[in-house]
């Protein structure tokens, strides 16, 4: 029987728009405001085919692993799937929420302008993507850019964990809150986060602003600078 348009449908369709154009709160009509979220996983469980990447030995086989994964929704809006870029012994690697729209076109992390920016700032530590590793949480565009939702995030962030277990970084570094707090499981002030030295699956995991961040806000940039600073004085 279709109940498409039974009471509880039309609620969670309501919070699900909502999600969507504000991330994880909702507008009241006043302010943007977090209440508790419905969310029915039923959509992800239909689209689910368990991957298993513990038989990957090598980047390249983990790529052909999951390259048509379909676990979640974004698997059947994505233009191309997003794997990451770089070195696959990387001593650094930098870590973004999700493809953006010049991603999904591209099939590559941190193109376009933001990308540009992250190149610079790569350069400014005598670093470039030949030398790091730069990948997303989630390889695939969420719809209208934006936050990962927890079951997208639980769903993809096990081939991430796999990228780190085969690249052995010595540094993660996550660029931007949400690629930070979504990491770390925490709402913490980005400045605080940035202020430590954290730890992911037992690599040292740093913070600093996401380019696009930058790139509306030049003021960041000193504090950005700093934290380049402190990447290259302690992990170069
Ligand atoms: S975002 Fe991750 S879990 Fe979802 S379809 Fe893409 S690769 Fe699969």
């Amino acid at each position: 029987m279709n109940d498409s348009g039974s009471p509880i449908n039309l609620v969670h369709r309501y919070f699900e728009q909502q999600s969507e154009l504000f991330g994880e709160g909702f507008f009241s009509g006043k302010a943007l405001v977090k209440p508790f979220l419905i969310r029915d996983d039923s959509e992800y469980k239909v689209n689910r085919r368990d991957i298993t990447v513990n038989n990957s030995e090598t980047l390249d086989n983990l790529y052909e692993t999951i390259k048509d994964c379909t676990k979640c929704a974004l698997g059947e809006t994505r233009n191309m799937f997003v794997f990451g870029v770089g070195n696959p012994t990387a001593d650094i690697m930098f870590i973004g929420e999700a493809p953006g729209r010049d991603e999904d076109l591209k099939g590559e992390p941190f193109v376009g302008r933001a990308g540009k920016l992250l190149d610079k700032m790569l350069e400014s530590i005598g670093l470039n993507r030949d030398i790091v590793y730069i990948g997303n949480i989630l390889k695939c565009r969420p719809p209208q850019n934006r936050d990962p939702l927890p079951t997208e995030r639980d769903l993809c962030e096990p081939f991430l964990i796999k990228q780190i277990e085969l690249i052995k970084p010595k540094l993660i570094v996550a660029l931007g809150r949400v690629a930070a707090h979504t990491l770390l499981r925490t709402d913490d002030t980005l400045k605080s986060l940035r202020e430590s030295t954290h730890n992911y699956h037992g690599i040292d995991f740093k913070v600093t602003y996401h380019p696009a961040a930058l790139l509306r806000n030049q003021k960041l940039k000193y504090p950005a600078w700093e934290d380049l600073k402190d990447i290259r004085d302690n992990y170069l």
